[in-house]
């Protein structure tokens, strides 16, 4: 059996960004950018006013206040959006608005509040010093410089940065499709009436919810018996999908027929079983690909247990997806805390419970749940983290430093 390190490193190494595609500006949220993204202007393109107000020589307003105001003569306007005309001499003002440019002579703009206009004179309250509320030209981003860096995952920022630059064909990676398959013969829909050995699927529904919040598309093939036969015809329904995971029928049971239905299929085994709890039986492995493709096509066999597969898609699968969607960064954050309470765990295996947290004077602590079996799906729904301990500890008393992956309510 191989560790958990082992076991992610191998996922690394077998997974792929896809092919690179443009998308509309518009849509282009959550896609990772396929290229650097270099400014070809300055922006601002030109030096600009911060506020509404009056561009001034800074010179002119030297010891203006309430009392003894300085006149300066109004000798033209800037709205935003229009050029600069007019030049600003000793004595003179041009009134100007938020984003318009500044007048030849002018190196300070007095805000609109500081001043009280008199026919076409202005009288300044308070003194300017030199390049006040003055955007300069490049302020924000310089020409020819790089803004976002292939890898970055985009966010709304981005969207806006990507139309200030002018790009509104963004270059990403293709985002991964999808296909999963629900394994058992006691499995029930939601709304049909429950009965001793059967068993509403739920997995179905926690594996459309981590799929959309990773905001990829899927396709659903449906529940598969537990025949060899079935399985390998309903895995076969999904190859025009970039990655596969199936949920069940896994383990070494008599009826688990996953692994015998990949192999059948061609699968490339990478591995079966790693030392984890839970997720033990986890499978992972590779499908010739069909079509032009040049990688095979990943597969996942999740443990059929409510919690397992929640847990192993967290772990393992949604690296694999944000790394073949071109994310750069596709480890999942983890934030140091204290153990709360003490913990027994089996040495040899990594555990990855399910816990609370909580953040108090600057410090986080984390408390497991009392029940940590990977049937118990209420775990996974009242936990906001799961707590990582290591693979070879076997007491971890209260006060011991642990990591935690946060699993957020948003
Ligand atoms: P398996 O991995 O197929 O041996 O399943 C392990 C346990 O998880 C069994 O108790 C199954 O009934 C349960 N299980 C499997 N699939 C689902 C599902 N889709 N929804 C809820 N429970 C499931
Ligand atoms: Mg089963």
């Amino acid at each position: 059996m191989i560790s958990v390190t082992e076991a992610l490193s191998i996922v690394d190494e077998h997974i792929k960004p896809l092919p690179e595609t443009t998308v509309e500006l518009s849509e282009c949220l959550g896609y990772a950018l396929a290229q650097d993204i270099v400014s070809n202007d300055d922006i601002p393109a030109g030096t600009n006013s911060a506020m509404d107000g009056y561009a001034v020589r800074a010179a002119d307003t030297e010891g203006a206040c309430r009392d003894n105001p300085v006149r300066l003569k109004v000798i033209g306007e800037v709205p935003a959006g229009a050029p600069a005309k007019k030049v600003v001499e000793n004595g003179k003002a041009v009134r100007i608005m938020t984003g318009g440019i500044i007048p030849g002579g002018a190196d300070a703009v007095v805000p609109v509040e500081d001043t009280e206009l008199e026919d076409d004179c202005v009288d300044v309250f308070v003194p300017a010093s030199q390049g006040l509320n003055i955007r300069p030209a490049g302020e924000d981003i310089s020409k020819g410089e790089k803004v976002l860096s292939r890898g970055d995952v985009i966010r709304p920022a981005d969207m806006g940065i990507l139309a200030s630059v002018g790009i509104t064909k963004v270059p990403v990676f293709r985002r991964p499709k999808v296909a999963f398959l629900i394994t058992g013969n006691e499995l029930i829909a939601p709304d049909e009436p429950l009965s001793p050995g059967k068993v509403r699927n739920s997995n179905q529904y926690s594996l459309i919810g981590l799929l959309k919040e990773c905001n990829l598309d899927w396709v659903n093939l449906g529940i598969g018996a537990d025949s060899l036969e079935e399985i390998k015809r309903k895995i076969s329904a999904g190859m025009e999908a970039d990655v596969i995971i199936t949920s069940g029928a896994v383990s070494v049971g008599k009826y688990d027929f996953v692994k015998d239905a990949l192999d059948e299929l061609g699968m490339k085994r990478h591995f079966w079983k790693v030392a984890q709890r839970p997720g033990k039986p986890l499978l992972f492995g590779e499908l010739p690909h069909s079509g032009g493709f040049p990688h095979g096509k990943p597969v996942f066999g999740l443990p059929g247990n409510p919690v397992s597969v929640m847990v192993m898609f967290l772990i393992y699968v949604k690296r694999a997806l944000l790394k073949m969607k071109g994310c750069r960064e596709y480890e999942q954050p983890r934030i140091r805390a204290t153990m709360a309470a003490p913990y027994y765990k089996n040495p040899g295996l990594t555990h990855f419970v399910r816990g609370t947290y909580t953040f108090k004077d600057g410090s986080f602590s984390a408390v497991p749940l009392p029940k940590q079996g990977s049937g118990i799906l209420r775990s996974m729904s009242t936990a906001n983290c799961i707590i990582v301990l290591d693979e070879n500890s076997k007491y971890i008393p209260e006060g011991a430093q642990v990591e935690i992956i946060f699993l957020h309510r948003f």
